[in-house]
């Protein structure tokens, strides 16, 4: 199990719809552990999507406790597996950054709070209440699992995208 590569826009994966794991088996494991050791190798990263990895299934982790926004109020380290947004309150728009898209940050208006239903690495249902920086988090990996980037959610690609300042 390792970090693995990050699947940069355009590559085509990042437009696939993924599917829904019906089996879960080893390599649903290995794919739990790849996706939490690049999210965590990173050193910044809060979340990750199976598709950026370049695996089709719908696997996502986020982990927001250790970033200045989420810190106050988190799960921890969330696997969710097969999620579904139960229900959703109120809007939030932040600047969001992407691992695939990683030249530039953009404005996305999304749900505060979203209820939010998984499963988790023991494969058991889970049904949490994510707000703030989390439900962020969360709303934006899940797109992942449709094919959409942060990119398709900015209102005005002309106003609300920016270049990031080169590191
Ligand atoms: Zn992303």
């Amino acid at each position: 199990m390792a970090a693995r590569e990050i699947r940069i826009y355009p590559d085509p994966v990042l437009k696939t719809i993924c599917s829904p794991v019906t089996i879960p088996d080893d390599s649903l494991d290995a794919l739990v552990q790849d996706l939490l050791d690049t999210m965590y190798q990173s050193g910044h990263s809060v979340g990750v999507a199976a598709p950026q990895i370049g695996d089709t299934r719908r696997v996502v982790v986020v982990d927001v406790s250790a970033s200045k926004l989420g810190r106050d109020e988190n799960h921890g380290s969330l696997v969710m597996i097969n999620p579904e947004i139960l229900d959703r309150e109120g809007k939030k728009t932040m600047r969001e950054g992407c691992m695939s898209v990683p030249d530039y940050t953009g404005n996305v208006t999304r749900a505060e709070m979203v209820v939010v239903q998984f499963l988790d690495r023991q494969g058991r249902e889970q049904v949490i209440r994510a707000s703030g920086f989390e439900a962020v988090a969360i709303q934006h990996e899940m797109d992942h699992l449709d094919g959409n980037l942060f990119l398709d959610r900015v209102s005005n690609l002309k106003t609300d995208v920016f270049r990031r300042k080169k590191r």
